[in-house]
């Protein structure tokens, strides 16, 4: 298995962490971003007893299962003892008059959460058909979390999980989804949802190992993001094909041969590249289950400025060749388990980003993508999500003026950058068997960034 990697905090955030530091944040009102509790297997999924917030059916599943995890469960808050985490499930909500005492009762929880402690809600998504009390309740708890999030400190998320019609707060998928917002996995998700169906099968999940015997290929794997999902796809048990440009082949067999998978040079903007990465899985492991398309590039310039050969070249790696490559997979026989497209998107393709035009075309096109293509991989138990990272430190951003950067860092709830791991977990989790009712979502890996929805 692949080495844990410890995720540095930044410079600014080591330094109001402790001390001198964080009593001169303190007193000039600076932002003081919290040292932020990552995955490492093995570790406690949560620091505290959970506290789960409602009184319905689906409440009573949720704790049973939180319990069957080995988790210190509670059904009503004890004076000042610290909780991990805050379960709300709202899944019977027929008017917004009912939310007063549940969101009360989280109220006056807060006070009492753990650094690094997550709120999740577990309701339903509001649709055209419901009686619009119903709709305005389910709806409601959009606002409550993405507020929440930005009144949390201290490294603390908000984020819910929304069950599509005819989904039982304890499906698979949606524990899944919960266990993941619970986790140290989603350490820079914050104010976000997961929609879970109950499709796939019931199976008992192997948590620490989800991806035992999957076959993954990971583009734009030499460094940054890429590199990072590489190594936790294979730590989380995948084999991994990690793909490439030939002029960074030298860092590309330096990280297959890490996370003893194999190594493709390839550019993936070459007409047969669907067809080169499905033989080279195939003839290694006889299989494809997992593609994330990471690969991807900027070339920015003011609209007014743009040549064709910016706009172009960001159209064809960042898009293109995802379209031409998914053709093949969903032609091929050896892509045909259960198998999982994970794509990166970006904050600039939702909310998008002055000179990023050509990049927010083809980011925004990817979710595009992935909606429409859901559809095409149901038949064979197949998902298609989309991960939008925000502001991750990597050499893409390392590119950016210090000053723009230094902004740029802190401009979200929790008050510091990404780092690749993050961008990374989340596509594991998309990735896993367990997500299997997890489909045509586009998550946002950005600490609630300020731009945009
Ligand atoms: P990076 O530049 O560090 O790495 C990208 C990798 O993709 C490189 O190794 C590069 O050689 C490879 N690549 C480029 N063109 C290729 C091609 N035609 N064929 C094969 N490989 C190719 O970038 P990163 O910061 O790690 O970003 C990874 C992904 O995350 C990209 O899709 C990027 O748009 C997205 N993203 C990054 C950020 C961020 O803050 N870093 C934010 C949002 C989205």
């Amino acid at each position: 298995m692949a080495a844990q990697r410890q995720v540095r905090p930044d410079k600014y955030t080591e330094f109001v962490s402790g001390g001198l530091g964080r009593d001169v944040a303190k007193r000039l009102g600076l932002p003081q971003p919290a040292i932020l509790r990552r995955y490492t297997p093995g570790a406690p999924l949560v620091l505290g007893p959970i506290l789960v917030v409602g009184h319905t059916e689906g409440s009573d599943a949720v704790a049973d299962v939180l319990l069957s995890w080995g988790q210190d469960v509670r059904r009503h808050a004890a004076p000042k003892e610290k909780l991990g985490a805050i379960v709300l499930v709202l899944d019977g909500l027929a008017h917004p008059d009912r939310l007063s005492a549940p969101l009360r009762e989280v109220g006056g929880a807060l006070r009492d959460l753990h650094r690094n402690g997550r709120v999740v809600s577990i309701s339903r998504r509001a649709q055209p058909e419901d009686a619009p009390e119903a709709a305005a309740a389910r709806n409601a708890v959009d606002g409550i979390v993405r507020s929440l999030a930005k009144e949390l400190r201290a490294g603390a998320t908000a984020n819910g999980v929304v069950l599509s019609n005819g989904t039982s707060a304890a499906a698979p998928s949606a524990l899944s989804a919960l266990r993941f917002f619970l986790s140290a996995r989603s350490a820079f998700v914050d104010g976000q949802f997961l929609t879970a169906s109950s499709a796939g099968s019931p199976a008992t999940p192997d948590w620490e190992n989800p991806l035992a015997g999957r076959v993954a290929v990971v583009t734009g794997s030499a460094r940054g993001i890429g590199a990072s999902i590489a190594r936790t796809l294979a730590r989380d048990g995948a084999k991994v094909v990690a793909v490439d440009v030939p002029a960074a082949g030298d860092r590309l067999a330096a990280v297959a041969n890490e996370i003893h998978g194999t190594a493709l040079q390839l550019d993936i903007t070459a007409t047969e590249a669907g067809a080169r990465i499905l033989d080279h899985a195939a003839q290694r492991h006889g299989r494809l289950d997992i593609v994330v398309h990471n690969a991807g590039i900027t070339r920015d310039k003011l609209l007014a400025n743009m040549d064709a050969a910016r706009w172009d070249s960001v159209i064809a790696v960042n898009i293109a060749a995802q379209l031409r490559m998914n053709q093949a997979f969903l032609a091929s026989s050896h892509f045909a388990d259960s198998p999982r497209i994970v794509s990166v998107s970006s904050t600039s393709g939702i909310a998008g980003n002055r000179g990023q035009t050509n990049y927010a075309a083809s980011k925004a096109g990817v979710i595009g993508m992935v909606r429409s293509t859901a559809p095409l991989l149901e038949d064979r138990g197949g998902t298609v999500n989309a991960v939008a990272p925000g502001f991750i430190e990597t050499a893409m951003t390392a590119k950016i003026p210090f000053a723009t950067r230094e902004v740029a860092r802190r401009l979200n709830s929790l008050r510091q950058a990404g780092a690749p791991e993050d961008v990374a977990e989340a596509i594991a989790y998309f990735a896993s068997e367990a997500s299997a009712g997890v489909t045509a979502n586009i998550l946002r890996v950005c600490g609630q960034n300020l731009v945009g929805q």
